[in-house]
């Protein structure tokens, strides 16, 4: 069929967005995070934990445009190929380099906000937290209450002092849906490649060849980048040795 030059630019750009991870085609489910001493009423959209997702990571810092550092999970790739990162951490003897973390184990929690900061809400957020929430916080709760109904979140501390809290929502009455857990789940459009497996997933799934990219560069390897990054000084952008002797 003929159609209009001006469509198939856009459609051509579509695409090129698309790959590269840009454009507004994308889903990006947030993060969820509360302030130290903030409480949210929240749903998990899970009644069961072996229903949590759970995930081997490294955690790795990058910048925005705007030049502010930003985290990032990327997972480990050790069980089917080497892992430049892990590599690279065993290589960093001393732990100087705090842009990149040894690889480590994440659940993620998809959750539904209902109230955060005295609104309303009903949002879809993916929840990250080390194992230890699920021995500290969410097994001794789940053997007390259901997983299922509203639940009060509060947050202590920052960094690495950070803990959790859960208790059943005082108010859970004004929370109640007529929707069963897989209706909400749909409705809110939620996937299981949300966490991981699609290239715009919460925890990002890098080539052993994209893992060095950033090891280079500390930049974000999407194909953009890495285009520009040969262009510009080819010789730079080589595939670190896996053999580390000298
Ligand atoms: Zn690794």
């Amino acid at each position: 069929m003929r159609v209009s030059l001006q469509d198939a630019v856009k459609r051509v750009g579509q695409k090129e967005a698309r790959a590269n991870g840009q454009g507004t085609e994308f889903k990006n489910v947030p993060f969820f995070k509360l302030e130290d001493k903030q409480t949210a009423t929240i749903k998990f959209l899970f009644d069961d934990p072996s229903a949590i997702p759970v995930v081997r990571t490294h955690m790795i810092q990058m910048y925005s445009k705007k030049g502010t550092p930003y985290y990032t999970e990327v997972s480990c790739i050790a069980d089917s190929d080497s892992c430049p990162f892990c590599e690279a951490k065993k290589a960093d003897i001393n732990n100087e380099d705090n842009t990149l973390s040894f690889a480590h184990d994440r659940m993620v929690l998809p959750l539904v906000v209902l109230e955060r900061g005295g609104k309303k809400e009903l949002s879809y957020e993916l929840f990250i937290r080390p194992i230890s929430f699920y021995t500290g916080v969410i097994s001794p709760y789940s053997a007390r209450f259901s997983l299922i109904d509203p639940i009060e979140i509060t947050r202590n501390g920052t960094k690495a002092n950070t803990t959790y809290s859960m208790f059943p929502a005082m108010n859970a009455d004004e929370f109640k849906m007529d929707k069963t857990l897989e209706e909400l789940k749909a409705d809110l459009n939620f996937d299981e490649t949300d966490v991981i497996g699609r290239y715009d997933s919460l925890i990002k799934t890098w080539t052993a060849e994209q893992m060095d990219f950033y090891l280079n560069t500390k930049q974000n390897p999407t194909k953009a980048n890495m285009l520009a990054k040969k262009e510009e000084a080819p010789q730079q952008v080589t595939r670190r040795s896996n053999h580390h002797g000298f």
